[in-house]
């Protein structure tokens, strides 16, 4: 989502006896009318502070720190231009009258049409490791996107995509996306300049297990777009190797640490791994092997684990489920909110609670197989059930099938959380109740733990995100 992200900054307390007090014949200023506080935020009381509470906008995420009064000066509509100003701003307050619903809609549709067209290309199925609990389980295997199919996307691309100026960012997936390097070059090569001459910018990534990696590679496919990797290493040595052993039975720590030391001047590295209940306290462990290495926060565009679990292992991708979370399983929660403190504590940056939706609901987001049938969210590949299309026949009509639009109900629009939620997963409802017939509420879990993220990145964040 296209927000402001303004959650470092903190108001000082506004002080109650700063109440404007209009002029009799003073022409009012805007701030004057009468505001009311904004449907989408929370409002903590701040156990730091007696007396004092802290407002979260789930909108800008944004932070104050108001005291009692200040707090219910807002919420009478008595507080001074300046105070109101300053609230307004920071999206706490809102003119009394003004329509949030109807802007949360608009401000949605506005998001989905100013992004670039963003493809994820699953181009093997094949992998040079063989991990424990690998999504793609029976699927796995000698099976590889072929030129002409690559060609049929980028006509398909070129032919739906890729109007004047449209920027494109493809997500280059597998298996093990770099045993196919050649297409990545043939793809890229043949994208870039459709894409720049019609003044549009090509970029791409990778989802990497990170032993093919390596500097003289990263030096090489920078030119052709690569701008960032996704790195998974699930844990430190003894554990990562059991979980992520090469195909031979010998262990991949060593190479893909030594291949993110060699990488991370060159692209941005977004270090991943994925943890079980048994073993995710042992992951600061890991943390401290990479400082040692050399590997220090400001060489890293962002480390965050994700959980493993049995449903997800027959179903999901870990690496795609950044910021697609949500869940109130108390020890997920915990772990959740420790590892966060762990990496946060080492100045590492770790994504934060922000305005995101669900990819399936931007109409410009495609995820296509090996074998060109098109998706629209990663963790349904290889689910006929959840193809949308084809790149021979195009996309058909998805709305039923995915439930489009499942937040736009009286209740999410209402719902201090939507704009962090939009309704959540549709995977993790299938999941869950085996279907997706409904939103994935996300609201006991945020109540569980938004607080304590808020909590987190006011006391311990120190780095900012990486453009
Ligand atoms: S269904 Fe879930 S995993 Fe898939 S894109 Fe949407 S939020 Fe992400
Ligand atoms: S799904 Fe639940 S948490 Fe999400 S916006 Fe709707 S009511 Fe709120």
């Amino acid at each position: 989502m296209l927000l402001r992200d303004v959650s470092n900054l903190q108001v000082n307390p506004l002080t109650a006896s700063n109440r404007f007090q209009p002029k009799r014949g003073e022409p009012l200023p805007f701030f004057h009318f009468i505001m009311r506080l904004s449907r989408y935020i929370k409002i903590y009381p701040y156990a730091e502070k007696p007396g004092h509470f802290l407002l979260y906008s789930t909108r800008q995420s944004s932070v104050a720190l108001l005291n009692e009064d200040t707090l219910k000066a807002a919420q009478e509509g008595t507080l001074s231009p300046a105070s109101r100003e300053t609230l307004h701003r920071l999206g706490f307050l809102i003119p009394h009258g003004h329509d949030e619903r109807r802007e949360m809609l608009a401000l949605f549709d506005r998001a989905d049409h100013g992004r670039p067209f963003n493809a994820v290309l699953v181009l093997n199925l094949d992998c040079n490791l063989d991990c424990t609990y690998c999504f793609e389980g029976g699927m796995k295997g000698n099976r590889y996107m072929t030129r002409e199919t690559a060609d049929l996307f980028i006509d398909f691309a070129e032919k739906n995509y890729l109007a004047e100026g449209k920027s494109v960012e493809l997500d280059f997936y597998g298996g093990e996306p770099l045993l196919s390097v050649d297409l990545i070059r043939y793809v890229s090569g043949r994208l870039k300049p459709l894409v720049e001459n019609r003044g549009g910018e090509y970029t791409f990534n990778l989802v990497t297990n990170g032993t093919l990696l390596t500097g003289e590679l990263a030096r090489e496919l920078a030119p052709l777009g690569l701008r960032r990797a996704k790195v998974t290493i699930d844990g430190p040595q003894e554990i990562h190797d059991a979980f992520r052993p090469f195909v031979s039975g010998a262990g991949s720590f060593d190479a893909i640490v030594r291949n993110v030391k060699a990488v991370c001047d060159v692209i941005g590295i977004q270090f991943t791994g994925n943890y079980t209940r048994e073993n995710y306290q042992e992951f600061p462990r890991l943390l401290d092997h990479i400082l040692a290495e050399g590997i220090t926060p400001d060489k890293l565009a962002m480390v965050m684990f994700a959980p493993v679990t049995g449903t997800m292992a027959e179903y999901g991708l870990p690496e795609y489920r950044e910021g697609c979370d949500s869940t109130e399983e108390p020890w997920l929660i915990e772990a959740s909110l420790f590892l966060r403190q762990e990496i946060l504590k080492r100045g590492f940056y770790t994504p934060k609670m922000r305005p995101s939706s669900c990819m399936v609901e931007f109409s410009d987001n495609i995820i296509v197989g090996f074998d060109g049938t098109i998706y629209k969210c990663p963790a349904f590949i290889g689910r006929k059930e959840f193809a949308v299309g084809d790149l021979h026949t195009g996309i058909r009509d998805y709305h039923d099938s995915h439930k489009m639009d499942l937040w736009k109900n009286d209740e999410c629009l209402d719902c201090a959380y939507l704009p962090i939620c939009f309704g959540g997963c549709r995977f993790l409802k299938l999941l869950r109740d085996g279907a997706i017939d409904g939103v994935d509420c996300r609201k006991d879990y945020l109540d569980a733990a938004l607080e304590s993220y808020i909590l987190q990145d006011l006391k311990l964040r120190t780095t900012a995100e990486k453009p």
